[in-house]
């Protein structure tokens, strides 16, 4: 081994991580993996089965389950990394049939060759390849393609996300249990629903009702008096109804109110941060961390629900959690019923910034299958952050194929 080797190792990797956890060979060895492009990118559209209501479920000729985007990066060493993405039409403009094009078509070709290690020439290549509209083009899609490079580099590097941060490891965190009532008199047995399976926090939605939402989250607090009780109205009301909503569901002992109107409602949070009835969070149309920023200026929010298969993936995410740590504001925990390696992506990234409000990460909660060879770590509503290089997870392809027959997605088309 060469000395220019093994500086030229260590000068890479210590512009990413100083922790000591990392060996010399290791450093070596990353050196000679320098040379590592990208050479193969398969994609799984798959429908995971859930089970329980959750409005964002269900396909666009009712197919059940929550489609999901698995992508399989091939070094030309042989190393694989997995990602995910979870495009939900009822959520956003992102489907299952959208994401599978865009990757098999422009994301995945534009990444062959490339050095996986370099994330972020990764990112900039994926900005050029779609191009954004107000912000990151087809921000959910993509976020596979980086969660699978991050998992990719982890394992070329031998680390886990936060020794690749210089972060601590951080955790566990503790889960939210996710109430979608129709009906006022769900709500006691979807609370208890939750309280069997260790939740001891809860999250709401809420939206378009305000009456409803009031007497929801009236009666969830009476339940769960100690609760941290989170509304998400997930852009539902108008900023009138909005303003008329905050401090009744305040008054009921919710704790924190996101997404009450559509993102691009600027005077309307403006005027919901203004009322101060309860702190306002954004989480659709945060996407990039310049529209944080500008968002912070224009004093719309006090916080942000974080979820990175929301905005690309981890590097974006984790640079708004500095944005917003910097500027003093909230910041919680979220996610789009992500699965399994979405999910271990997204408790890498909360640990390593140490976040201490219960998680909205309800993948575990709906979803009943998982395509890894050994389950993430999650008892009692805690979950463990993943140890081991990359996203710390074991993918099964067998168990990827096999969902991917069982749903028979037509994504294909
Ligand atoms: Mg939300």
């Amino acid at each position: 081994m060469s000395t220019s080797c093994s500086r030229l190792s260590r000068r890479r990797f210590l512009k990413t991580t100083t922790t000591a956890a990392v060996t010399f060979p290791t450093l070596c060895a990353f050196g000679q993996e320098l040379r590592v492009k990208i050479d193969r990118i398969e994609v799984f559209p798959v429908r995971y089965p859930t089970h329980g209501f959750f409005k964002f479920f269900s396909g666009p000729r009712g197919e059940p389950g929550l489609g999901v985007v698995i992508v399989k990066i091939t070094a030309s060493d042989g190393t694989i990394g997995w990602g995910q993405s979870v495009p939900t039409p009822k959520w956003a403009y992102e489907s299952l049939e959208t994401a599978t094009v865009a990757i098999r078509r422009y994301f995945g070709p534009a990444m062959i060759g490339h050095d996986p290690t370099d994330i972020a020439g990764a990112n900039q290549i994926m900005d050029r390849t779609i191009k954004p509209a107000f912000s990151t083009g087809m921000p959910i899609t993509r976020a596979a393609i980086e969660l699978g490079l991050h998992d990719l580099t982890g394992k070329l590097m031998g680390v886990s996300l936060s020794q690749l941060w210089n972060r601590p490891r951080g955790g566990p965190i503790s889960l939210s249990w996710t109430i979608n009532a129709r009906t006022l008199d769900d709500v006691e047995s979807l609370v208890e629903q939750g309280r069997q399976r260790g939740y001891r926090h809860f999250n709401i939605k809420v939206a378009p009702d305000p009456k409803f939402d009031v007497a929801l989250a009236k009666k969830v607090r009476a339940l769960a008096p100690n609760a941290f009780l989170w509304a998400d109205a997930n852009g539902g009301y108008d900023p009138q109804t909005a303003l008329e909503a905050a401090p009744k569901l305040a008054d009921v002992g919710v704790d924190v109110l996101e997404a009450p109107i559509r993102p691009n409602r600027i005077s309307g949070y403006q005027a919901l941060r203004r009322q101060g009835a309860l702190p306002i969070l954004m989480d659709e149309g945060v996407v990039s961390p310049v529209e944080l920023v500008e968002f912070i200026r224009l004093k719309m929010i006090d916080g942000v629900a974080m979820k990175p298969a929301r905005c690309g993936g981890l590097m974006s995410n984790k640079r708004q959690i500095e944005i917003i740590q910097d500027a003093g504001l909230m910041w919680l925990g979220s996610g789009l019923t992500d699965p399994d390696i979405s999910l271990a992506a997204s408790l890498a990234l909360y640990g390593a910034y140490g976040l201490d409000k219960p998680a909205a990460l309800n993948g575990p909660q709906f979803l009943a299958a998982d395509v890894l060879a050994k389950p993430l770590q999650i008892e009692d509503a805690v979950a463990q952050i993943p140890t081991g290089p990359g996203l710390g997870v074991d993918v099964d392809q067998d168990k990827v194929l096999a969902l991917m027959n069982a749903g028979k997605s037509k994504a294909d088309d």
